[in-house]
């Protein structure tokens, strides 16, 4: 058997213990392979084993590896996305995960009008407050998720965020906990057009905790394709 198969039956089984913990199924939470630097060959690997949602955090890359792949894969954008980029991956995602600006919102609304299809996004929280990190802080959250919620063609499926890196995933509990009160206390306000249920959070390094807290998403890549190689870039590429 090959390795990502093992791995990805092994995460599977993982999937299902911690749903159990939290009184869910398997089926209730979605697995997003995170497909960056991995080449279409072994993305093919991964959806012979029945993975049909891939994550890429760059746009290019993923409209790189688009054609390669049929209509089956749903393609999710999980990384920071610029303005100038939204019109080259509308129509190709099924979700984008980090919006994080209501600026960002506007364009991907303006892009979906023109194209005429409804765009599911995330917020994007910075919930543990990190320098380095994207995403709208907690306590601004509420406010833009308003503002959003009344663009044209923009569905606000729910919250995502990126933890911190941490040694002990038990570290990360205390922000996963945070993401789903905000995501509960914001529907709970019965804003229109906010009704919330995605919860996109949890990586190799800590997803079992995350479901434990309410995860409905995961986004899984070293876990499948094992260490990540970056190639050294060009100057031009830079
Ligand atoms: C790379 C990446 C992941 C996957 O990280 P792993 O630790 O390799 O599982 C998840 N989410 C985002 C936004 C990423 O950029």
């Amino acid at each position: 058997m090959s390795l990502i198969k093992e791995n990805i039956e092994e995460i599977n089984k993982r999937i299902e213990k911690a749903a159990l913990k939290s009184g869910r199924k398997k089926e209730d939470i979605t697995f997003v392979v995170v497909t960056k630097t991995v080449d279409t060959e072994r993305m093919k690997e991964a959806a012979c084993c029945g993975e049909v949602n891939f994550g890429e955090n760059k746009v290019q890359e993923l409209t790189n590896k688009y054609d390669s792949f049929g209509n089956e894969i749903k393609w999710h954008l999980i990384g920071h996305l610029q303005t100038n980029k939204v019109k080259y991956i509308i129509d190709k995602v099924e979700l984008i995960h980090s919006v994080d600006s209501v600026k960002l919102a506007e364009e991907i609304s303006k892009r979906a009008v023109q194209k005429e299809i409804s765009a599911k996004v995330l917020l994007e929280v910075n919930v543990a407050k990190e320098e380095s990190k994207f995403g709208i802080k907690p306590e601004k959250l509420e406010e833009a998720a308003k503002e959003i919620a009344l663009l044209p063609n923009v569905e606000i499926k729910g919250l995502m965020t990126v933890a911190p890196f941490v040694e002990n995933p038990e570290e990360n509990r205390i922000y996963f906990r945070q993401m789903r009160e905000l995501l509960v206390d914001i529907n709970s306000k019965k804003i229109d057009n906010i009704d919330m249920e995605v919860l996109s959070m949890g990586m190799t390094g800590d997803y079992e905790v995350a479901i434990e807290e309410g995860s409905t998403l995961i986004r899984i890549g070293t876990g499948v394709f094992g260490e990540r190689f970056y190639p050294i870039k060009t100057k031009e590429e830079n």
